[in-house]
């Protein structure tokens, strides 16, 4: 899955497609920091990638896909679900109180058997503005791929996100994803019922099939708490059904790095979709010869064609990038 290299295919790409499409100031909102010693054993798609990802590895290689030193700022958090979580939530919150800069921002990964109170007093002791949480740690579920948002995201959690005024980025499951009613009624009632939460719905509400987010979106007109990120997403459909219906002020850019720096894309299949990593795939076609770039940049043209598609001006591309995520963090803090 990760090869971590830059190759001259990346660079045209960029080139042709990305760079004059990128504005100056660019906010991160969705990024992985950890270090392989948070997993016991390690996924085998992590032993290409540095051994340490922390802040300043964090900015040296999102250069690659963003470059000129225009990303600002960020939402980390760990990814080390199922691993030792508890240092590498230590690891991002250290990491993010002596950053220099001050649109980097913490979030605490959550396990669904945590108090409340917990939450709380680690939140308030390490910093950290936001919750992630994640459906491999979802409770009486066997496949959880299939899991219900409440069995990874239980209620007294997004209350204390309420009280405190924290952000929660969710990553929804079940095959039809923003189509699926259950899903869409889980997050009504949790938007509607606590209003100071914002919850960022992961990947375009995991729409890597476009269509799911095109049709479930209209579910969830009215809620003035619920936003997107872009995160890993290489098709545009779900972007500019969340522009079209919720508005451009709800849609974050997120990279998902390390994600970012793998190389293929996803696309949707039939009603579900499929990830091509290019070290699976034969490169050489009938016709040509190809040459696959990083997950990342896939990312960043499918939302070049979603922001040309709806017509967004530069301002409106802005907000996508860097206002919006303004808003919501650094302004508050
Ligand atoms: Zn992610």
């Amino acid at each position: 899955m990760h090869n971590w290299s830059f190759t001259e295919a990346d660079r045209e790409f960029i080139a042709r497609d990305i760079e004059a499409f990128l504005p100056d100031r660019i906010f991160d909102a969705h990024a992985h920091l950890f270090c392989h010693a948070h997993f016991d054993p390690l996924p085998a798609g992590y032993r290409d990638m540095p051994a340490r990802l922390d802040l300043a590895s964090y900015y040296n290689f999102i250069d690659w896909i963003h470059p000129g030193g225009r990303t600002r700022g960020g939402l980390f958090f760990g990814l080390a679900f199922n691993g030792d979580r508890e240092r590498n939530n230590q690891f991002v919150a250290l990491e993010v109180r002596q950053s220099q800069r001050e649109g980097d921002f913490g979030q605490m990964i959550i396990a669904p058997d945590m108090t409340a109170e917990r939450i709380y007093q680690t939140v308030k002791d390490e910093g950290f503005v936001g919750l992630k949480c994640y459906h491999t740690m979802a409770k009486d579920c066997e496949r959880t791929w299939a899991a219900p948002i409440e069995s990874y995201l239980p209620e007294h959690q997004v209350a204390v996100a309420g009280e405190l005024g924290l952000s929660i980025t969710l990553h929804i499951v079940r095959d039809r994803a923003l189509a699926d009613p259950l899903n869409q009624a889980a997050i009504r009632r949790y938007c509607e019922n606590y209003p100071d939460m914002r919850l960022i719905l992961a990947h375009a509400g995991r729409g890597f099939n476009p269509w799911h987010t095109i049709e479930g979106i209209k579910n969830l007109r009215g809620l003035d708490n619920v936003f997107f990120d872009t995160s890993a997403v290489t098709e545009a459909g779900a972007f500019e059904a969340i522009i079209d219906v919720l508005g451009q002020e709800r849609l974050l850019y997120g990279s998902d790095f390390p994600v970012s720096h793998s190389r293929g894309r996803c696309v949707a299949i039939g009603d579900s979709f499929h990830w091509i990593y290019a070290d699976e795939i034969k490169l050489a076609e009938k016709h040509t010869k190809l040459r696959p770039v990083l997950v990342g940049l896939e990312s960043l043209r499918a939302l070049r064609l979603a922001c040309w598609r709806m017509r967004l001006g530069a301002g409106q591309i802005e907000d996508i990038f860097y206002n919006n995520a303004n808003q919501l963090f650094i302004h508050q803090s």
